[in-house]
């Protein structure tokens, strides 16, 4: 029992498919024939660099990202990027940005980006709800909203702790660029980025492990827009002309990334990753709204997230910290809310799978039961 391998629900860092961590142990000594693990390779030598283009290259095939966007791998996490989304776009200190405020993170954007700039928060009663053509008028409220001499608009295209998710990006003023947060949702469906300027999420989520942070990032607002005090680390422009080894990178986390993609594209790519992801989150929700009122999603129906199920017993807390406790017993773990506002949270990130979905619903399907005798 203790060797088992569990299923984790957590939020992150979180599940990889079991076939990527055989072979990043099956590689794990003699890497490519060079008698080294990845680990040990130096960043600059041959080896490696081929490890981190076929990572970039499959980024690109797999989201289809146009030839004038640049993709960059970069250290500091979606926290990193916080800072320099501000530091690199701004164009002057003290600029007006927006910030379309959803949930807990993109808050804490705002936050960090108040350090440099004018942060206009606008502070969405939910997320734009609809991605279909139905919702002209909504799309003309976010219009009204957003600022035509903001720098840059920001967003966060999934809120993790809250459970919130866009289904589609707002429309921003003419010439503003959208910078989106999709640390939590990236891979899990197509990105139109005809829309956005730049997006960019942390790995240890959907991507692969802690460690390295993907950007992709329009050629054309790396020039000129950066503050002069951008430490280089973090500057997108230092970062795309050293083609992401400016300084040594976490390699081991970028092979594994790799690793990732591969299966991504070998399960079917990134339209396959979104059925699956309509089908494990529809698989929860339905359960929840036809459980009587046992459990219950404080989320609008209107924006609730595929990846992170954000719900709530009705029995109250200690019920919920029950609920948490019996599933770990059963290898069904981490399901405990984020600790800032409690309850439970369900991460179905692409790693999990339907299977894993459906024994998570037979346990609450069983201890709601169970509860009620
Ligand atoms: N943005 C989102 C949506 C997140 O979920 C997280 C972390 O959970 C972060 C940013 C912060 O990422 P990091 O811990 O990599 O700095």
């Amino acid at each position: 029992q203790k060797h088992k391998r569990v299923v984790n629900f957590s939020a992150g860092p979180s599940k990889l498919p079991d076939s990527v961590l055989q072979r990043a142990q099956e590689e794990m000594l003699n890497f490519r024939e060079t008698g080294s693990s990845v680990m040990e390779l130096s960043h600059r030598g041959k080896t490696f660099k081929s490890v981190i283009s076929e990572a970039e290259k499959l980024t690109r095939q797999l989201l289809n990202v146009p030839d004038n966007f640049r993709i960059l791998f970069m250290q500091g996490g979606g926290c990193g990027q916080f800072a320099a989304v501000p530091l690199n776009l701004a164009g002057s200190p003290g600029a007006t940005v927006d910030y379309i405020v959803t949930g807990r993170w993109s808050e804490s954007a705002a936050k960090e980006a108040e350090k440099y700039c004018q942060v206009r928060k606008v502070h969405a009663p939910k997320p734009h709800a609809s991605d279909s053509s139905d919702s002209e008028d909504s799309e003309e409220e976010w219009w009204s909203e957003l600022s035509e001499n903001a720098a840059y608009v920001y967003m966060c295209d999934n809120e993790t702790v809250d459970g919130v998710e866009f289904k589609c990006p707002p429309r921003t003023p003419p010439g503003v660029p959208l910078v989106a947060d999709m640390s939590s949702n990236m891979m899990s469906r197509p990105i139109d980025f005809s829309k956005y300027g730049l997006v960019f999420a942390g790995a240890q989520k959907n991507l692969g492990p802690a460690g390295v942070t993907v950007v992709i990032v329009r050629e054309d607002l790396m020039d000129g827009r950066a503050l002069p005090f951008c430490p280089s680390v973090l500057s997108y422009h230092v970062t795309s002309r050293n083609d992401s080894l400016y300084n040594t990178p976490p390699t081991f986390s970028i092979y594994v990334t790799g690793l990732v993609m591969q299966w991504v594209r070998d399960s079917g790519g990134v339209a396959r990753m979104q059925e699956l992801s309509r089908e494990k989150s529809s698989l929860l929700y339905n359960l929840i709204e036809n459980s009587q009122g046992f459990y219950y999603c404080p989320v609008d129906k209107s924006c609730r997230s595929r990846m992170n199920i954000v719900f709530r017993l009705s029995g109250g807390e200690a019920l919920e910290k029950r609920f948490a406790e019996e599933a770990a017993k059963q290898g069904l773990t981490n399901l405990e809310g984020h600790r800032s506002i409690g309850g439970l949270r369900a991460s179905l990130y692409n790693a999990v799978t339907i299977a894993d979905t459906r024994t998570l619903a037979s346990f609450m399907r069983d201890f709601a039961k169970r509860v009620a005798q």
